[in-house]
């Protein structure tokens, strides 16, 4: 019996000869939120899918809430139940309304959500009574997670969820990931964003042509938190630059000798998205 919620161990993939997956280990713990951060074709939605049931695998170990999805024999079916799915497009009901919808799946699960509250949730109550092929972009991949979330899963897949979200919304989403996460729920989600992983998980597996480059918490990635600093700043007419681990002390040292403020003082660290481009550039 697995501890963890998601274990691989090994994975790899090929399509037409080809590694999609090249070996991936890894483990989510019950309870966390877990992102898989990387470019195009690096392998995301191949091993999510895998994880999923949706597709086999070469070769390599795969558990997920303890049981391999590709030998679930009989407990097909209770295990579906346990996770929640929100694929990269989503299936199209056009002429059902919002709440038609999300009641309807409910009717699927066992231990289901209230659809009203689920709607809310979302934020979709203003939408509840529209056809779902009047829905914007941004609404219908809302609804997807309504649909993914409503039969209270253990484990909820998310397939860059926010594309195509306008910037209101994403944070609106986050929210909402979050209070499932605190609600006990372990999530998995695949992002290109990186603002997306640094908001929302615990930690990040950064994977590029099919590999595990690092996995980390967001803070602490590429050795993000060991970068110097750059100070800069400007002292008799001249520029200065200075790289330190120790910022605060060399701005104070810099502000005593000065008697105060420092002219064009700048305190610089490498973003998560510098950490990364680095990351994946030595891959592709
Ligand atoms: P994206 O961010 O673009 O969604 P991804 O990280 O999810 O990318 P995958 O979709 O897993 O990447 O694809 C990994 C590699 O496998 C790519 O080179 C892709 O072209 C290839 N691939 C994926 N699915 C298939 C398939 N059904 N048949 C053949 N090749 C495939």
């Amino acid at each position: 019996m697995s501890t963890s919620a998601i274990s691989i161990k090994g994975l790899t993939k090929k399509y037409d000869g080809k590694f999609a997956v090249a070996g991936i280990d890894l483990e989510v713990a019950y309870g966390e939120i877990f992102a898989i951060l990387g470019p195009n074709g690096a392998g995301k939605t191949t091993t999510v899918e895998i994880l999923e049931g949706y597709r086999s695998r070469d070769s390599g170990e795969v558990r997920v809430l303890g049981d391999d999805p590709q030998a679930l024999g009989e407990k097909k079916y209770s295990w579906r139940e346990r996770i929640g799915i929100v694929l990269q497009s989503s299936a199209d009901a056009g002429d059902l309304s919002v709440r038609e919808t999300v009641h309807h799946f409910a009717k699927y699960y066992e231990r289901a959500k209230d659809p009203e509250s689920v709607i809310a949730l979302t934020g979709l109550s203003e939408k509840a009574d529209d056809k779902i092929r009047n829905l914007s972009g941004g609404q219908r991949r809302r609804l997807d997670v309504a649909l993914g979330i409503i039969g209270s899963p253990e484990l909820l897949f998310l397939d860059e969820p926010t594309t195509g979200f306008d910037p209101e919304a994403r944070r609106a989403f986050w929210e909402l990931i979050k209070q499932l996460r605190d609600e006990g729920t372990t999530i998995l989600l695949t992002t290109h964003y990186l603002d997306e992983a640094e908001a929302l998980a615990d930690r990040v597996a950064v994977i590029a042509g099919g590999k595990i480059i690092e996995i980390s918490p967001p803070e602490t990635l590429g050795g993000r938190h060991l970068a110097q600093a750059r100070v800069t700043w400007v002292e008799g007419g001249k520029s200065h630059e200075r790289l330190t681990s120790t910022p605060t002390n060399d701005v104070a040292t810099i502000s005593a000798r000065l008697g105060g403020e420092i002219p064009e003082l700048q305190v610089i660290r490498p973003s998560l998205e510098d950490i990364y481009l680095q990351m994946i550039g030595g891959q592709e």
